[in-house]
């Protein structure tokens, strides 16, 4: 439903607007009655001490927190806001300027460069889970702390945060702990720290910087004078390196060369890893239609494991130097698998219609040849399908077909009722079982 959006849940099931691959799979009565009595624990069994907020879907959240955090760091690891867009009534809802839905509850995430989340935590006020030690910093930079100290990560593994996270105390800490931090900074959390003002930095001019190091001599604070002016601080370096970056100026109405310090160019170039999750996230999120915020973290769970995952395929694929799926073909292929996996549903012969891939374009607009048509009745289930182990059983048939367990080229009576292929199953030639077997 993420990948076919609809306005109203009936329209799947309705006769000009059906999706096969949702409405043979479940009918709607079915759907509706799931939907609307989906509970994850028992509501008479809360214990009364128990404040957590999120007690009803807490059982997900563990599942997937638990599994984000066996992914392994990158270098560099930004920690930022992510929002799950929600607007009905709830009391940890939270606003957020500048994010693309304005309303929603709130999750602080760390990430890889790459958008992989490592680890989360959801807002939920002052309940807000975080280890004891760290309640000391406040929330900001607490959570940072909190999120990082899940994770084993080796030492010199550069942190980025922005000014809600950021303060000096955080830093120091960091140092301690062996980590590097950066991140843009409130004027009002310097502790006295001096730097030049504003409008004195304005006159000298547009490109210009100053930079001053904490007593503690770890800490370094750079104040940059852009269009408006910006303070970062650094665990891991001072100004560093002077960029040159381009930059509109409105009064010569020309490109300008501006310095930048290379703390500003290292901020923006790893700052982005939640911002790249969000856009991933938003391609085929699942729109429930429902008043009840479980809902939508229940199903905020799920997307973020599809997307994570992706992200991880990918990342390994890249390594082996081979090709891989787009995210909606990943996303199908899961959809497949897990529809077939239940066993009761029979499998729809050939691939979905609805699936857009090239492939199947071609064999839409080709006049089939009648080859072409004997090769399309057995296609191959993909790979999650065929390896789940699961509701496999063989059926003799009348007509004999070519098994498709390559490079096996004999004729065969037997087929595989789930995957819907012919296999030999004789006493010298075990193709079903070889051909179920992950190579
Ligand atoms: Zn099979
Ligand atoms: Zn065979």
């Amino acid at each position: 439903m993420g990948v076919f959006n609809l306005p109203r849940y009936r329209m799947y099931w309705g006769t000009r607007t059906r999706i096969p691959l949702i409405a043979d799979t479940m009918n709607f009565n079915r759907f509706s009655r799931l939907r609307s009595f989906v509970h994850l624990v028992d509501n008479t069994s809360k214990d009364p001490d128990n404040l957590d907020r999120l007690w009803k879907v807490r059982p997900v959240i563990d599942i997937v927190q638990k599994k984000t955090q066996t992914i392994s760091p990158s270098e560099h690891l930004s920690c930022d806001e992510q929002m799950v867009p929600f607007t009905g009534n709830l009391d940890i809802k939270q606003y957020i300027r500048g994010k693309p839905c304005l309303w929603g509850i709130k999750i602080f995430v760390l990430c890889n460069a790459d958008g992989r989340v490592l680890s989360f935590e959801i807002y939920q006020g002052k309940k807000t889970n975080m280890a004891e030690e760290y309640k000391s910093f406040g929330l900001g930079a607490g959570m940072v702390l909190n999120l990082a100290g899940r994770l084993q990560l080796v030492e010199f593994t550069k942190l980025y945060f922005d000014n809600f996270f950021t303060s000096l105390a955080l830093l120091e800490r960091l140092s301690e702990m062996g980590l590097y931090g950066t991140g843009t900074i409130r004027s009002n959390r310097l502790q006295g720290a001096r730097l030049d003002t504003d409008s004195d930095m304005k006159k000298r001019g547009r490109g210009l910087f100053c930079e001053v190091v904490a007593s503690s001599g770890y800490t370094c604070l750079v104040k940059w004078m852009d269009n408006r002016s910006v303070i970062l601080a650094s665990n891991m370096i001072g100004s560093g390196a002077v960029n040159k970056v381009r930059r509109w100026c409105k009064q010569t109405k020309a490109y300008l060369q501006v310095d930048q310090p290379q703390v500003v160019s290292l901020y923006n170039q790893y700052m982005g890893g939640v911002d790249k999750i969000d856009q991933i996230l938003s391609y085929y999120r699942t729109f429930i239609r429902s008043k009840k915020w479980t809902m939508r973290l229940i199903f905020h769970m799920v997307d973020l494991s599809i997307c994570n995952s992706w992200l991880e395929y990918v990342a390994d694929r890249k390594a082996k130097a081979e090709r891989s799926m787009d995210l909606l073909s990943f996303r199908m292929e899961i959809t497949e698998a897990l529809t077939s996996a239940e066993g009761m549903t029979p499998r729809r012969r050939g691939r979905p219609r609805s699936l857009t891939s090239s492939e199947e374009d071609e064999h839409e607009n080709v006049d089939e040849s009648a080859s072409r048509k004997r090769k399309m009745k057995f296609q191959r289930p993909c790979s999650a399908v065929k390896n789940d182990a699961f509701s496999h059983w063989p059926q003799k048939v009348k007509g004999q077909s070519r098994c498709k367990n390559s490079p096996c080229v004999l004729k065969t009576r037997t087929m595989c009722l789930k995957c819907n292929v012919p296999l030999c199953l004789e006493e010298d030639k075990n193709c079903f079982k070889e051909f179920h077997i992950k190579k």
